[in-house]
């Protein structure tokens, strides 16, 4: 097992709303975008739109979210928006699910050399009785992705692994469109890794106590572009998903998606903060333990322009557009 306790954090609402989103599309019988299915199809949205109906009608009938993986204790809503924050609940409140998935929700594709091997661990392949939801431990949030899609499309998946690999699915979908999930940096001047922009400290208007890059991305910037109410948020979003996004971003795989992500993050993360000079170059992030963040070292901290927001909050958004429709 490999320890990363900055990688743990309270449920980023990144993946809520993406959620929602989500909800929102599959509720949708005829606005915006109303597709026949002969549409559908054509536009490859027709097997999306089943793995939604899918999503609706076997999450709300089940009950079965408490104990959904082995011996875990993590209970959920059963609308997409709420089973779409349970992988990380499961990280969080149960050891044997940190200990099994918590590599699983990004893909640290370095700054500078954005080889995808190194960061899904050489793609471990599953044997024909492995079930993905029990390993590889050290793997992708790109391979899981297409692991748990594989098992939704097998007929021979138990129903108990379809409903968790839809609940993996969700989660991760989300995941894999936050950029900085998507990219991690090593400091040329410290020699050291950043973890996602997680050892990257911001100061962002009048804020004095630096905040973590990577749970700026997480959830303060998905705040400041949608506000709290989350139907309003999905309802702007869906503002987004036009006949030609919705044809668009319906394509793709998770490993161009990740790709995506990876240019994001280094047009629209990165850019803007490592490119200036530091206000601080000694900070020191704490664990939710309250102890120093020993992967992080003395860690530098800028403060973010303005203008950073508006890029940034196009991005939150068009991203969560698009995993609302992936
Ligand atoms: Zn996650």
């Amino acid at each position: 097992m490999i320890e990363r306790p900055i990688k743990l954090r309270r449920t980023s609402c990144f993946e809520h709303l993406r959620g929602q989103v989500a909800l929102w599309v599959s509720l949708r019988s005829c606005g915006p975008v109303c597709l026949s299915r002969g549409e559908m199809r054509a536009t490859g949205s027709w097997l999306w739109w089943r793995r939604k109906y899918f999503q609706l009608t076997v999450l709300k009938r089940s009950k079965s979210s408490i104990q959904a993986w082995p011996g875990a204790n993590v209970s959920v809503g059963h609308d997409i928006a709420s089973e779409a924050t349970w992988a990380d609940l499961l990280r969080e409140n149960n050891g044997k699910g940190k200990e099994v998935t918590e590599l699983w929700h990004f893909v640290d594709i370095d700054y500078d050399k954005p080889d995808l091997d190194k960061p899904c661990f050489g793609h471990p392949t599953l044997s024909d009785t492995d079930v993905a939801s029990q390993k590889p431990v050290q793997d992708c949030v790109i391979d899981k992705i297409d692991q748990f899609e594989n098992e939704l499309k097998n007929p021979q998946t138990s129903a108990a692994e379809k409903l968790l690999a839809l609940k993996f699915v969700l989660h991760f979908v989300g995941d894999i469109h936050q950029p900085l999930h998507a990219a991690t940096r090593t400091d040329p001047d410290v020699q050291h890794e950043d973890f996602g922009g997680n050892c990257v400290g911001i100061l962002h208007g009048a804020a004095r106590d630096p905040e973590r890059l990577h749970s700026y991305w997480d959830t303060t910037l998905v705040m400041a572009a949608l506000g709290k109410d989350e139907n309003q948020a999905a309802v702007s979003l869906m503002s987004l998903v036009t006949p030609d996004s919705n044809q668009q971003w319906s394509k793709g795989t998770p490993e161009e998606w990740a790709q995506e992500s990876y240019r994001l993050a280094k047009s629209s993360a990165y850019a803007g903060v490592i490119d200036t000079a530091p206000v601080q170059t000694d900070f020191v992030f704490k664990e939710f333990g309250g102890g120093p963040d020993k992967r992080c070292g003395p860690s530098k901290v800028y403060r973010i322009d303005p203008s950073y927001n508006q890029q940034a909050i196009k991005v939150v958004k068009e991203q969560l557009a698009k995993a609302g429709v992936r």
